[in-house]
């Protein structure tokens, strides 16, 4: 039998809780400019609805990094596509990943941007998987926090593929 995809998070959910969040993130920073600092590919989907819901002054930028091979992490971070310190020096910086799973990724990313001199920096997350830290890691901003379940959609992939879906879903290899 086919695999079935489950939805686990609707895309009415995801869109409300996003648009609560560009509301708290902007209630921080009020008239301060942020630079919203994307992680790809996973979560330009969240980062483009959270700065499309955001009402404040904004700039965007992206990074590209990759820890993971199929359902396995390997551990290792590898830095895909890097950031200009000329960009970052003197901003208030957002990072935004898709999910939060051993901490690895953002606990990285955080100390690779404080070297390039920021005004400040905060991580927002759409998804946390707490159960699965390896290294101690807590987001700013944080859209669900999830059971320890391998999910798709929404810029999550499996080797590549679901990502355009609009909502989060797993796969039912029942
Ligand atoms: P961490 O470094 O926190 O272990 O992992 C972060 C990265 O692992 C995420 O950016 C994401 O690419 C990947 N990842 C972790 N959990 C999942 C999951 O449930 N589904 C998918 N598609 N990717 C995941």
């Amino acid at each position: 039998m086919k695999n079935k995809i489950e939805v686990l998070i609707s895309e009415e959910k995801l869109q409300a809780r996003i648009k609560e969040l560009a509301e708290e993130i902007k209630k921080d920073y009020n008239d301060s400019e942020v630079l919203f600092c994307s992680v790809l590919k996973g979560a330009i989907f969240f980062a483009v609805d959270l700065m499309k819901n955001y009402d404040g002054d904004a700039l965007v930028d992206f990074v590209r990094v990759s820890s993971y091979d199929g359902e396995n992490s390997t551990g290792k971070i590898i830095l895909k596509i890097p950031l200009k310190e000329e960009n970052i020096k003197d901003k208030n910086v957002v990072l935004i990943e898709d999910i939060v799973d051993t901490g690895r990724t953002f606990n990285y990313l955080v100390e690779y941007v404080k070297k390039m001199n920021p005004k400040s920096v905060k991580t927002c997350v759409m998804l946390d998987k707490p159960s699965r830290r390896v290294v101690p890691f807590k987001a700013d901003y944080v859209g669900f926090e999830i059971e320890d379940l391998f999910v798709i959609g929404y810029g999550l992939d499996y080797d590549e593929k679901y990502r355009n879906l609009p909502y989060i879903g797993y796969i039912n290899e029942k």
